[in-house]
């Protein structure tokens, strides 16, 4: 999945906060956007879906920081469990994408995403089926419907920038293990 589709899936996860805490609305899906990216940082220089992609130990991270924001709101404590979050449906969501690999749609590789827990790989379950690939383009359409909707200024710029990117992303996807060859 493309880390604007993980950005894109944290505001949506934000959203419940215009209903409960309007007032921590954005800095959560500013926060969420961040935290979604967050775990895609391990691309190139360290090991990608490992180093910082964690299924299993960004879930009780979040609990606290959710702990934390109920006790003391504040958009520090709220835009830290936002990201946490984020970074957790992330880091499990990786798992229904393709593998890792040069051309993932070539099915070559079983590398989903690392659960340091059981210390294996956890398989890709290809729900889509690589990044750029059109359901994920499509993924990122839909998601990006609250950041359109319900956002106004920087969340709804952003949303647009991650729109933008990903459909030049698609496009240019297949082309681009040549290009670094
Ligand atoms: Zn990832």
């Amino acid at each position: 999945m493309m880390a604007t589709t993980h950005a894109t899936m944290g505001v949506l996860l934000a959203t419940p906060l215009f209903w409960v805490a309007p007032e921590f609305a954005v800095p959560a899906a500013l926060a969420a956007m961040a935290g979604g990216v967050f775990p895609d940082l391990d691309l190139g220089v360290l090991e990608h879906r490992k180093t910082l992609h964690y299924p299993e130990h960004y879930w009780p991270l979040a609990a606290a920081a959710f702990g934390i924001a109920v006790g003391a709101p504040s958009t520090l404590t709220v835009a830290a469990a936002f990201f946490v979050l984020s970074a957790a449906v992330h880091s499990v969501t990786d798992a229904f994408g393709g593998g890792l690999g040069a051309r993932p749609w070539a099915n070559d590789d079983q590398r989903g995403v690392y659960s340091h827990t059981r210390r294996r790989w956890i398989r890709p379950r290809r729900w889509i089926r690589y990044d750029g690939a059109p359901e994920d383009l499509l993924a990122v359409v839909v998601l990006s419907i609250p950041g359109l909707a319900l956002y106004d200024g920087l969340v709804r710029r952003l949303t647009v920038a991650m729109l933008a990117v990903s459909v030049v992303y698609t496009f240019a996807r297949k082309r681009l293990p040549d290009l670094l060859d």
